[in-house]
């Protein structure tokens, strides 16, 4: 039985290792009573290396593929030492400021060279009557994953529609599970029929308790979550909602 996986983009939500620990605490505790779901969490950078190790894994919410001096950037390996075991990559939020195809490329390989799970986010602004929202998607997946099938195992596509994020609605259900044979299609056409058509597929975009159930039907491995993350009651829902 494959687990759900919930990843926790905390995004600037959660300010303060204090914030964070009592988080982390109240996890814990949800988490001993829950099975069949597994949560991986994206704190800022500043407060990763202060959270204590538990069952569930540690990442970056984005990563330069910069090494040197360059004011301000981090990199794959110094996230690996602060304790980060997967890094999200190519976020619209970080596209939105100037990472390009290139950039998010560069940025996926190094974390992938590191060792570490890349989660590659991928969406379209809007979607189109015509379907042509669909060639953005797969220029964004085949940009990153095309040579990358010696790291399959350690890829992830998080779905991001970036409409529906820190939206009043999420996406449709019926709309995401044709996204879903989509990018599975386009997944395996990058990295080869059998590493590409394992790669888990997560959904982003306003997750919450009441719309979890209906979204999980439409094949996805499970969520990236934003604002919910950051909330112990909202995030609660949802993993109880996603839980075997
Ligand atoms: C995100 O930005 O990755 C995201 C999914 O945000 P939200 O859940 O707030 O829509």
């Amino acid at each position: 039985m494959r687990k759900r996986l919930i990843v926790a983009n905390w995004k600037m939500y959660i300010e303060t290792p204090d914030t964070a620990k009592r988080f982390i605490t109240a996890l814990k505790r949800k988490l001993a009573r829950m099975s069949g779901v597994e949560v991986w969490i994206a704190p800022p950078f500043t407060i990763l290396p202060t959270l204590p190790k538990g069952s569930y894994k540690l990442g970056g919410q984005a990563v330069s593929a910069k090494e040197g001096a360059h004011t301000g950037q981090v990199s794959a390996g110094m996230l690996r030492a602060a304790g980060a075991s997967f890094c999200i990559v190519g976020h619209s939020e970080q596209r939105a400021q100037g990472a390009d195809a290139e950039a998010v490329r560069a940025q996926f390989a190094s974390v992938l060279k590191q060792g570490m799970v890349g989660i590659l986010c991928v969406g379209e602004e809007a979607r189109k009557e015509d379907g042509s929202h669909f060639a953005q998607i797969e220029e964004e997946i085949r940009s990153a994953c095309t040579g990358m099938q010696a790291f399959a195992n350690k890829i992830i596509v998080a779905y991001e529609p970036i409409w529906a994020i820190g939206a009043l609605q999420a996406m449709q259900p019926q709309e995401l599970e044709e996204t879903v044979i989509f990018i599975k299609k386009t997944l395996s056409q990058a990295l080869g029929r059998e590493g590409g058509l394992k790669i888990p597929i997560l959904y982003g975009g306003s997750v919450e308790g009441g719309n979890a159930h209906a979204l999980l039907a439409s094949g996805v491995s499970g969520f990236l979550v934003g604002r919910a993350s950051a909330d112990i009651n909202s995030f609660g829902e949802i993993l109880t909602t996603c839980k075997k």
